[in-house]
Order: structure tokens, then C-alpha cells, then sequence
């Protein structure tokens, strides 16, 4: 089964190429999207049907896509939603890091939960929508680790892989990542579905 997924980042057609593997993974440019989709959701399932919706729809394919982000305790679980653009400027990942480390100056070790959330829909073509979740957790460490992943993965230690997302391999952060979680939720709920 052919899957567009609806993003432009990199980084993420890669986690979900090497998670989603039996499908063909195509990213929306590839298959010829080039509109802007608007992400005004409240929540992630929100914001992850608008861009599935919008790209199976002008399409007519079957579309994937995920939104995610971090969500930090003592800040009242932000960025969130605005994971992307915390700093402002969308997807400037240094700005954000710097702006998260700035937020926390004053926050103790212990005071530093956070987990990352995922939700994955997938729009297909005949109109059906299903949608599934993911959440690791961790804290926010008091410098960055690691250069590996994207967005806040260096300053991510993870409860499971006790160590930070970037430090780890790609085949580790996938292993107990958020969208990995939503995604083996999703191939789940395929299993019963006729496609
Ligand atoms: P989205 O593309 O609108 O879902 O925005 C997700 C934002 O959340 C990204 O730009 C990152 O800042 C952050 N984020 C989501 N997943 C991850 C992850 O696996 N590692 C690090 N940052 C992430």
C-alpha cells in the first residue's frame, strides 16, 4: 500500500520509513503537494488530521501524517502544540533548544518531566481516518547531549533509553520514541481494517 506522508521534514520521513516498513513510503512533495497547510489545531490529533485531510484530499491518495512536540511539566506542559515555533520562528530548532534551556535556568533536576507526544493520522483515499498516539518520557537535561535526531532530542533524556534522544541511534530513539509508539499503535489498528 502506497502512503503520502504529509511533511516536509526530513528527519521525520526518515523515522517513518524505517518504522512503517511493508509500506510505500512516499513524502507529499514527491508526489506532488505543494500547498501550505495551516496547523491551527488545539491538539495534536488535531493538527495531525488537518495535514493528512489536506493532502488526501487534494491528492486522492492515502495520506500519513504526525504531529508532535514536547511537553515540560513546569512550564504547564508548553511548548506543546507550539513545539515547532516556541521561539517564535517556525522549526528554528537552536532558537527553541536555547529558549526551552532558558525557561528552565531556575528549575531543579527533579522538576524537569517532560514528555514528547505524537499522534498519527492516516486519511485514506475512500474518505476513512484513523488516528493513534504515542508518549515517551524523560527530562529536560540542563545542557544539550549528543548531536544526533532533530528538535529538542538533545536535551531529552529518556527514562528508557537513560540517555538522551541524541545520543542515541536512530534504531534506539525508534525503538521507545513517541511516534514510534504511535505508529506501531497505528500498524495495529490497520491489521483489523479492511484496506
Ligand atoms: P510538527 O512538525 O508540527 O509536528 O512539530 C513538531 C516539533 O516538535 C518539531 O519541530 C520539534 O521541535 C518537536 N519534536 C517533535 N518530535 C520530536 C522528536 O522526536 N525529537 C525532537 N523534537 C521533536
Amino acid at each position: 500500500m502506497k502512503i503520502v506522508v504529509a511533511s516536509g521534514n526530513k528527519a521525520k520521513l526518515r523515522e517513518i520509513a524505517q518504522i512503517f516498513q511493508g509500506y510505500e513510503i512516499v513524502s507529499m512533495q514527491e508526489a506532488g503537494f505543494a500547498g501550505d497547510i495551516e496547523e491551527d489545531g488545539a491538539t495534536f490529533e488535531d493538527n495531525a488530521l488537518i495535514k493528512a485531510r489536506a493532502v488526501s484530499r487534494a491528492l486522492g491518495v492515502n495520506a500519513l501524517a504526525d504531529d508532535s512536540g514536547i511537553c515540560v511539566e513546569a512550564l504547564g506542559g508548553a511548548p506543546g502544540v507550539h513545539s515547532a515555533r516556541f521561539c517564535g520562528r517556525h522549526g528554528d530548532d537552536a532558537a527553541n533548544n536555547a529558549l526551552l534551556l532558558e525557561k528552565l535556568k531556575d528549575v531543579p533536576q527533579n522538576q524537569r518531566r517532560a514528555y514528547f507526544e505524537s499522534c498519527v493520522a492516516l486519511c485514506l483515499a475512500d474518505g476513512r481516518e484513523i488516528t493513534a498516539s504515542g508518549r515517551t518520557y524523560g527530562r529536560i537535561l540542563e545542557q544539550a547531549e549528543g548531536e544526533g535526531g532533530f528538535g529538542y532530542d538533545p536535551l531529552f533524556y529518556s527514562d528508557e533509553l537513560k540517555m538522551s534522544f541524541g545520543k542515541a541511534s536512530a534504531e534506539q530513539k525508534n525503538s521507545v520514541s513517541h511516534r514510534g509508539k504511535a505508529l506501531a499503535a497505528l500498524a495495529e489498528k490497520l491489521k483489523g481494517i479492511q484496506l
